[in-house]
Order: structure tokens, then C-alpha cells, then sequence
């Protein structure tokens, strides 16, 4: 017997002789009484009797509960299991709409997985109780948390920075869920919305170390009293599970149960496959609706400050997607053919999935310098509506639009006038030099980089998506203090807490806008002039910056006064 099989049938017996023994002792003294005593022991004797009738019942043939839980979602969710597993097969799409309600939106919408075959998701069967149960604060911000009984993921509600929670960040459609870089669909929260289908107090979910997750109510119907710091407990049946809360975890926060680490993620588990490149966010965006014409087609409409517009797009069998992004300004087309060993099935063991959307590397690491803003070219400035010194595809989509901007007095055309006028304001360093790597000292004032469409604007308004970590839509005095911490502290390669002039020309801080900032301003950061910049000078910069958008001192930054900063 291997020692898997052995597991299983010291679970099974415990399984069928636990029963017992609580009748035994129910409304009784401690003390087992002389019929009990002789209960336990012919259950004791009978040992080799029952492990022989579980090993002759193979669990192949016994339908495992856990396999239920999907059955009501069994035209689009398939499962199959073995003694250890349960496969659970299905493309990640789900029968309620989608995107609907994202404010912060990475341009990605749900393209059907391959999550069949050896992609499937693999869910063990007989779950065990880990030693130290591992927090979903501090682990998993890569790939799936667990599986919705629709075939859906569901990944950590904290996105793979490590920081951000995805519903307060805006991140999330109605349905508690959104797209991953590969456009693959999935939640980050418990789609309680599925008890509507599987019926009040059935799991919803079930996390990939095992053990199911249910709604915010026990099948009782009361809310659970008693959970734990991973929000699950053991129901009346003994059986550990876990709940959906309605703020952090929101679900399973961490594995009750043994899983495998690896890379940041539960492993193994499948791949999502994209079929075109990830993109960057979408500044002003908001989703407003989600159609689906025919099978196969799709429309996410959104608006963009406001302007409508939509991504019309249709998958074929074979995988291949035609993109249709439609503006008032027209229509471009976009087609893609799968990738090179695209949904071949291959399990996501030995590298990343990378499907998610969130930055995990940050902006600064695609070229960001110097305040991010491409050059002194006001044009190009802004085209580059996310400020990473390129223009993507995205961005071209909108050149329009953004170049209307240019047209300050509003007669449809941009006249030498409107250019000088920005090129004009731009004068003192940012004129020719490419990504603004101007040499330092030559930079037209400490007031930060210039806007795509308009007057120079304060540093902090610039980047306030940047800097607001938490993305709560406050910028802190600790967010602008740490970026300009960590700012210098990529610089000072020797760790002196002061910035020579070839330190500076080093690459390391700028690769973060703060960075850039620091280089480019360098001059006026150095108060005494000493041609050094020591770590106090960036950062009472950084404080004074600060302080000049805090109109009511509270250390904070709000909205509204981010925005009475905008300079017209
Ligand atoms: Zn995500
Ligand atoms: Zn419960």
C-alpha cells in the first residue's frame, strides 16, 4: 500500500467511525458506559474489515462531493478526478456580464482560457491542515487563490505590487472581477453573487488547498461568529471551510490547508494564454457596459473622460481575435493570431503565468524618466497620455482626441501660435533633449514635468496615480516622502547619504519618476549649492512639494486638493 492510499483510508475510517462515537457519548457523563466501551471495541476489532471494503470501493468510482459543487455550472464547467485530485476543466468565461463598473482599467477585457486537459485546475481531494498556514497578506499575489464553482479564478484581492486591494482601488467590475494580461477574466473577491445560481448556503467557491468556501452566511443562514484569520471555521459537520467577508481577506485569507509555493503562487496551476501584447491603464477610463452580440462576439463599451467608446471583438475556434476599438474619432482594427503554443495545455510549474494586469514592474521600468514626459516636443507630449516616453497603440487610438487638446482657443485647428505657446513655456532645459535626460541643472524650474495639455502643472498632479500607492485616492506625506527616499536611495550607490554628480548620472533612481525628478532638478534640490545632494535636501524637497498642495496641513493630500492645484 503507498503512503497516499494509507492516508486516504485512515480518513475514510475516521470518516465513518467518527459518527458513532458522538452518538456514543451524546447527552452522556464523560465516563463511556459498559455498552459503549464494548462498542468501541468491536468498532476497534473491526479495523481490518472496513479497511478492506475501502480499498475494494476505489474513490475512481465514488463521485466526490467536492465534484458537485460544480455541477450546477456543468454546460460550461467540466471536472474528472482521481484518488488525490479533482480536475476541473472550463475557459474562464462566465455566464453573468462583465467589466461593468471598472474605473481603473488596464485595457484588457476576457478572452476564453484553455484551462483543459493538463491546464486544468487541480483541487485536492483529501485536504490536510498545514503546519503554518501561509497569509494571503504576505503570499500568492501571483496567480489563483482559488476556484468560483463557475470555472472562474480567483486570485489574491491584494494585486501582485503586493499592496493594492483591488475593490477599493476601483479595479473590479460588478461582479467582483476583471482581466489579467493575458485577457483573462477573474475574480478578486468571493463572487457571491453565485449563491443566486447554486442556492443560499451552498459553497461558492473553493480554495486551491481543498476546502470550499461559502458566502457570507453559514447554510444556516446566520453569518459565521467564530472565523479564524484565514475567515474560515469548522461548521457543525466538523468540516473546516472558509467565508466570503465584505472587506479583507474577502475570502479564504491564506491556506487553511497545504498547498505548494512556488514563484509567489499556489503550484501547479494553469496557464491563462493571451493572444495579444498587455497594456498599460487607462487614464479617465470608466466601463459602462458589456454585450454580447453572438457567441464568439463581444463589446465593452467605456468612457474616457467622459467620451464614449467601445472594444468590439470576436474570438474564432481557432483561437484568433479581431479588435475593433471605436471612438468618435473612427474605427481602428486590430488582428491577432494565437501565440506560438498558445492553450497548449503545458501546466504553469517552471515560470511565471504573468497574467495579471496590474504593474508589477511599474511604470518606471518602461523608459519612465525624468518625470516621465517624452521630450519637449509638446506634440508628442500629448500623445503620451501615460507619460512612459513612447506611444503605444492605445495611445494612438486617441492621437486625436489629445491632440485637440493643443487647441487652446477651440477653432479645430492647433496654429504655430498653440505650439509655441507650450514650447514656449517649456523654455530653460526640456526643449531638445530626448526623455529628458537634459544634463542637470539646465531644467526650467523645480515645478515638476509638463502636462500633456496645458500649463506646467505641479509635480505631485503630474504623478499622482504613481505616488498613491494604496491608491485610495489620498496622496500621504509618507507616499511623497517614500518615493523620495527611495528615489535617492538608487542613486546613492555608496551609501553615503549624499548624490556626487556621477551618482546621479547613474540610471539606478530614475527608474521611478521621483528619480527622474530628483536628476533633472537636481540644482535647485541642492540648497546650499554645494553641488552635492544629500538625502535631507531631496527630501525636504520632496516635503516642501508636499506641503505646497496640503492647503489644510493635515499630512494629506485629498482629491480636491490635488485638484485646486491644477494650474489653468
Ligand atoms: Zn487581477
Ligand atoms: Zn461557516
Amino acid at each position: 500500500m503507498n503512503h497516499s492510499h494509507r492516508i486516504l483510508t485512515f480518513l475514510l475510517l475516521i470518516a465513518i467511525l467518527s459518527p458513532r462515537m458522538l452518538l456514543a457519548h451524546e447527552g452522556h457523563s464523560h465516563a463511556p458506559s459498559p455498552q459503549t466501551k464494548q462498542r468501541i471495541n468491536r468498532l476497534n476489532t473491526e479495523t481490518q474489515k472496513l479497511q478492506f471494503v475501502v480499498q475494494s470501493r476505489t474513490t475512481d468510482t465514488v463521485r466526490p462531493d467536492l465534484a458537485k459543487l460544480f455541477d450546477p455550472f456543468k454546460n460550461k464547467v467540466s471536472v474528472r478526478f482521481d484518488r488525490e485530485f479533482l480536475y476541473v476543466e472550463s475557459n474562464g468565461m462566465p455566464d453573468h456580464s462583465m467589466m461593468t463598473g471598472i474605473t481603473a482599467w488596464q485595457q484588457q477585457v476576457p478572452l476564453p482560457q484553455s484551462y483543459t486537459g493538463s491546464n486544468a485546475w487541480r483541487i485536492p481531494l483529501q485536504p490536510v491542515p498545514a503546519k503554518n498556514p501561509l497569509s494571503t497578506k504576505e503570499h500568492f499575489f501571483r496567480g489563483a487563490i482559488a476556484l468560483a464553482v463557475n470555472g472562474v479564478p480567483i486570485f489574491n484581492p491584494i494585486k501582485n505590487n503586493g499592496k493594492t486591494d483591488t475593490l477599493l482601488a476601483g479595479e473590479l467590475d460588478q461582479w467582483g472581477g476583471h482581466c489579467g494580461r493575458a485577457d483573462d477574466y477573474h475574480y478578486h473577491i468571493a463572487p457571491v453573487h453565485l449563491e443566486k445560481v447554486v442556492g443560499a448556503g451552498k459553497p461558492i467557491a473553493v480554495a486551491l488547498d481543498g476546502y470550499p468556501i461559502y458566502g457570507y452566511n453559514d447554510p444556516n443562514g446566520k453569518p459565521p461568529t467564530n472565523l479564524d484569520w484565514l475567515n474560515g471555521h469548522k461548521g457543525p459537520d466538523g468540516q473546516y471551510h472558509y467565508h466570503a467577508t465584505k472587506t479583507f481577506p474577502y475570502l479564504n485569507g491564506g491556506f487553511y490547508g497545504e498547498v505548494i509555493e512556488l514563484n509567489g503562487q499556489v503550484d501547479p496551476q494553469p496557464r491563462a494564454q493571451g493572444v495579444r501584447p498587455s497594456l498599460p491603464g487607462l487614464k479617465g477610463a470608466k466601463i459602462v457596459g458589456f454585450e454580447r452580440p453572438k457567441p464568439g462576439s463581444f463589446i465593452v463599451r467605456y468612457e474616457v473622460f467622459g467620451d464614449p467608446r467601445s472594444v468590439q471583438y470576436t474570438v474564432a475556434d481557432n483561437g484568433s481575435a479581431t479588435f475593433k476599438f471605436v471612438s468618435a474619432e473612427g474605427t481602428t482594427t486590430e488582428n491577432y493570431t494565437p501565440r506560438q503554443g498558445g492553450g497548449d495545455g503545458r501546466r504553469n510549474t517552471e515560470r511565471p503565468t504573468g497574467n495579471e494586469p496590474e504593474r508589477n514592474q511599474g511604470p518606471s521600468d518602461r523608459g519612465l524618466l525624468d518625470g516621465g514626459r517624452a521630450g519637449g516636443d509638446p506634440i508628442v507630449a500629448a500623445l503620451d497620455a501615460n507619460g512612459d516616453g513612447q506611444i503605444d497603440k492605445a495611445e494612438l487610438r486617441v492621437a486625436s482626441a489629445a491632440l485637440r487638446k493643443l487647441d487652446t482657443n477651440k477653432d479645430e485647428q492647433i496654429s504655430a501660435d498653440e505650439l509655441r505657446g507650450l514650447s514656449g513655456q517649456r523654455r530653460g532645459g526640456e526643449g531638445n533633449s530626448p526623455r529628458g535626460e537634459r544634463p542637470p541643472g539646465q531644467a526650467g524650474g523645480p515645478k515638476g514635468p509638463q502636462p500633456a495639455d496645458g500649463p506646467r502643472q505641479p509635480w505631485i498632479l503630474v504623478h499622482a496615480d504613481e505616488i498613491d500607492l494604496d491608491k485610495n485616492e489620498i496622496i500621504s506625506r509618507d507616499e511623497i516622502v517614500g518615493e523620495a527616499t527611495k528615489a535617492f536611495a538608487g542613486y546613492d550607490t555608496n551609501k553615503d547619504g549624499k548624490l556626487s554628480q556621477s551618482e546621479l548620472s547613474g540610471r539606478g533612481g530614475a527608474r521611478s519618476a521621483m528619480g527622474g525628478f530628483l536628476k533633472g532638478h537636481s540644482k535647485e534640490i541642492d540648497r546650499d549649492g554645494d553641488g552635492i545632494l544629500t538625502r535631507t535636501e531631496a527630501i525636504g524637497n520632496a516635503e516642501r512639494m508636499f506641503a505646497k498642495l496640503d492647503s489644510n496641513n493635515d499630512g494629506k493630500i485629498s482629491t480636491e486638493e490635488l485638484e485646486a492645484s491644477r494650474r489653468k
